[in-house]
């Protein structure tokens, strides 16, 4: 349904990784994300952030028995997204000052 914007892993004692993804449906509600397990239906409703990465943590662990290794990383076109966000931002607001300061 969503965009897959972060992902949680952890692997299990065999090196099985199992992944636990944060969802953002840009299109429908860009300001509303869904914590979904890619490996069965565990889909709590939405805390903050520090509780996802709890909430991410224990799933993996107690569900999955994948309990090493937890780490978290950003969807790599997301970030690649917001990287090229920033310069334009910059850009137009050296723009507005300069044309402020003529
Ligand atoms: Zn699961």
């Amino acid at each position: 349904m969503g965009t897959p914007i972060r992902h949680f892993t952890a692997a299990r004692a065999d090196g099985q990784v199992f992944t636990v993804n944060i969802e953002r449906n840009f299109q429908y509600n860009p300001y509303r994300d869904f914590v979904v397990c890619a490996h069965c239906d565990w889909s709590p409703s939405l805390l903050t952030m520090e509780r996802i990465t709890d909430l991410a943590g224990e799933h993996l662990a107690s569900a999955h028995g994948a309990d090493l290794g937890l780490a978290h990383h950003e969807n790599e076109s997301f970030r690649k997204g917001r990287l090229i966000v920033l310069p334009i931002v910059a850009v137009i607001l050296i723009a507005l000052f300069v044309h402020l300061r003529s």
